[in-house]
């Protein structure tokens, strides 16, 4: 959960804006913040709980705002755009969380239960979403690694992208060492009727092109 201390320590350490600048832009948050309802964003109660950048641009484009702006010599609209870009960072992070939360569940996984599916063997029908639990105001879905780990046994434990990619032999299971990725992510969830988490949406990758996938997603996030 972001706060006027973290947005305050996250100018710090990312601008060389002086300390007496600083404490303007978390003032003009502050002000921003008890302003909400002027701008049409009644339901939204505290800037700080804001994770969609979306909403920030709303802020910057709204006319109301674009004339307290100018009276305030764009200090408002510098102070906003620090701070969406504070948001982005935070949001990446937790994507990258996601990730890593993904890939460490199914390396218990298969650790623990060597996958014991033959090609061909999994039956795909729409299911319904798995649950979520809700971790700074955004939604994180709970995967079955087992989806995962049928994913991969059913593509022989090759590369989908190239089949000829060999790196080294996973010594849980004795096969060539492959990982499982969400195609469509999780974090889309919402924005589906049924689950994401079924063996159709998870592809089966070497190391190298499931970092590929992953530095790619990330790039793609940046550009929205
Ligand atoms: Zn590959």
């Amino acid at each position: 959960m972001m706060n006027r201390e973290g947005f305050v320590k996250w100018l710090e350490n990312n601008t060389d804006i002086s300390s007496y600048s600083i404490g303007s832009y978390a003032g003009a948050i502050d002000t921003l913040s008890s302003e909400l309802e002027n701008y049409g964003l009644n339901a939204i109660k505290n800037l700080y709980d804001v994770t969609d950048t979306a909403i920030i641009d709303n802020i910057l484009s709204n006319p109301e705002f674009k004339l307290k702006n100018n009276k305030g010599n764009r200090m408002y609209s510098a102070a906003l755009n620090y701070f969406k870009r504070n948001i982005e960072q935070n949001n990446d992070k937790e994507f990258q969380g996601d990730l890593l939360i993904e890939e460490l569940e199914f390396e218990k996984y298969l650790t623990e239960k060597p996958a014991d599916v033959s090609r061909g063997n999994i039956e795909e029908k729409p299911k319904e979403k798995s649950k979520h639990r809700t971790v700074n105001n955004q939604k994180v879905w709970s995967r079955n690694p087992r989806y995962a780990s049928n994913a991969v046994a059913n593509a022989g434990y090759l590369c989908e992208i190239d089949n000829q990619h060999y790196h080294f032999i996973s010594k849980f299971n004795q096969k060539n060492y492959v990982e499982a990725h969400h195609l469509i992510p999780m974090q889309y969830q919402e924005q589906f009727d049924c689950s994401l988490d079924i063996s159709a949406n998870i592809v089966c990758l070497c190391m190298v092109c499931h970092k590929n996938c992953i530095m790619e997603c990330l790039r793609i996030r940046k550009r929205y």
